[in-house]
């Protein structure tokens, strides 16, 4: 088998989108298995699209979610420089070379020339059809051809797409692809600005950096027969890469593309890392910003797309590279389901140890001035663990652990809280009152006894008593919750909901 090298080629152009990083994650699964090498080459000859910083975010969202990049921009390697604009001489060569072989051609056209075209013929592309009609090397003499280069007016350079001929081409994920050459229009390989087009530059460079295998997204398929084409002109079609095209990604309910409006809509992120809009300064929420584990974010997105062909869901990066295969790859589309993130999230999450659950906890406290002993943190951890997906949730989910409750639950105030449960709670309150150190079991069978003593349910006033304590009607262990506060603040919480709510009772 041929070398495997594979490269994640984006365009710096904005934040990097979240299908992005699943084809660097399939190009990098793929390099691993094979032991090849991955390669990120930064495809930036649309200076019009330039987006400042864009580059950065790129390499900083990769090394993030544990994409490592063996070849290319911030690490360097043989095949250097690995961003297109330093290239630029070097795609002139070959642009050349389809020239003086007759495989492209210089046009002059003007944008006037281009509209008129396009409203002499409506929906016509630039082609075997209408190139005659047009300004360029196959028109005009070639003094005239000379004469307007040596004045330097400005050009393009355009691929000469032969008329009738079939184009195929295998792709590993669709199988056979066959195109009519006639559907395919003569794309411009050279720029006025003397930068080449994404086509020319891409084929050049994978070419050149020997790369084994082009895994992309599926919206680069119409333009990979264009791509067949000029391996073959350049006389590289022995050395072609193999190509797999990747399904798209979905909206959730898998009605169309997802988009960055529907993440927004939705509530969900769809950049890894935040991201501001350098014009708006508007930041865009990343995954990591909320709350979501790399680790989690990879097994997620290994499964848009692709299947072990087993029942195991659950796979950390070592055993991605282990069981991943190109030809597990579906062709339909793959459908975002959020929630399926979040349940990796709280997997992933519940596996760290306890120290680092701790330092998640009192990083946000820290960030509100609360201070909490070790051993706090770790009871609250250990009752909260099971209920939490993003490490925020320790704070967010257990506010009550460090500030009583000022409003209560009104579905619970208005279903739950009644004669019986004042009383019940009342002289539960009253139990607890005077001793310390609270445990759980105690706090159990002081509850039991009071209850059976007034010979009410417990059932009936356990929601109100976790509400008068927590504010809310639902949450961890409510005995462990009332250990972790202790009598005082039990005793102090239960009366202030009894005074609060009293005007409900009477
Ligand atoms: N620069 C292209 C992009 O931004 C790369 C497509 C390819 O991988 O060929 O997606």
């Amino acid at each position: 088998m041929r070398e495997v090298r594979v490269r994640f080629a984006p365009s710096p152009t904005g934040a990097l989108h979240i299908g992005g990083v699943r084809t660097a994650l399939y190009n990098y699964l793929l390099a691993r298995k094979y032991n090849g090498t991955m390669i990120l080459r930064i495809e930036d000859t649309d200076q019009t699209r330039y987006v400042p910083g864009a580059e950065a975010y790129i390499v900083e969202s990769l090394a993030w979610a544990g994409i490592k990049i063996d070849e290319g921009v911030g690490v360097g390697g043989p095949y250097a420089p690995y961003r297109q604009s330093e290239r630029k001489a070097l795609y002139k060569t070959y642009a050349q070379k389809l020239v003086d072989e007759d495989h492209a051609y210089y046009a002059f056209d003007t944008e006037q020339d281009l509209e008129e075209m396009r409203k002499r013929t409506p929906n016509a592309q630039y082609d075997g059809v209408t190139r005659m009609q047009m300004k360029n090397s196959l028109t005009l003499s070639g003094k005239e051809v000379a004469q307007k280069l040596s004045v330097g007016e400005k050009y393009v350079i355009r691929l000469k797409v032969p008329g009738k001929e079939e184009i195929h081409l295998t792709d590993l994920i669709r199988g056979s692809v066959t195109v009519q050459s006639s559907q395919v229009d003569d794309k411009v390989l050279m720029k006025s600005d003397g930068m080449p087009t994404y086509h020319l530059a891409n084929v050049v460079d994978d070419y050149l950096m020997k790369i084994s295998h082009v895994i992309r997204g599926e919206e680069w398929l119409p333009s990979a027969p264009l791509h067949v084409l000029l391996y073959r002109y350049l006389g590289w079609e022995k050395e072609m890469p193999q190509f797999a095209h990747l399904p798209l990604l979905l909206k959730p309910d898998g009605n169309g593309k997802l988009s960055k409006r529907d993440a927004d809509k939705m509530g969900f992120p769809i950049f890894p890392l935040n991201w501001q809009d350098p014009e708006s300064g508007h930041v865009a929420i990343g995954y990591r910003e909320a709350g979501y584990l790399p680790e989690a974010l990879i097994n997620f997105l290994a499964f848009l797309g692709w299947n072990p062909g087993t029942e195991q869901e659950l796979f950390s990066m070592e055993q991605l590279i282990e069981a991943f295969t190109l030809e597990r790859i579906g062709k339909a589309g793959a459908r975002f389901d959020i929630q399926k993130a979040q349940w990796f999230n709280q997997h992933y999450l519940r596996s760290k140890s306890d120290d680092v659950l701790i330092g998640y906890l009192l990083d946000s406290l820290k960030k509100e001035n609360i201070d909490c002993s070790q051993e706090k943190a770790k009871k609250i951890v250990a009752v909260m663990k099971e209920r939490v997906t993003f490490p925020k949730d320790f704070w967010e989910q257990g506010k009550f652990f460090f500030t009583a409750p000022v409003s209560f639950d009104e579905q619970v105030v208005s279903k739950k809280w009644n004669d019986d449960t004042v009383k019940v709670l009342t002289a539960f309150s009253n139990e607890i009152k005077s001793g310390s150190n609270l445990i759980a079991e105690t706090a159990k069978d002081t509850l039991e006894m009071v209850t059976s003593k007034l010979g009410i349910k417990t059932g009936h006033i356990l929601q109100a008593l976790r509400m008068s304590i927590t504010g809310g009607a639902s949450g961890p262990d409510l005995m462990i919750t009332m250990e972790i506060l202790g009598n005082a603040e039990v005793f102090k919480r239960i009366h202030f909901a009894i005074k609060t709510l009293k005007v409900k009772v009477t």
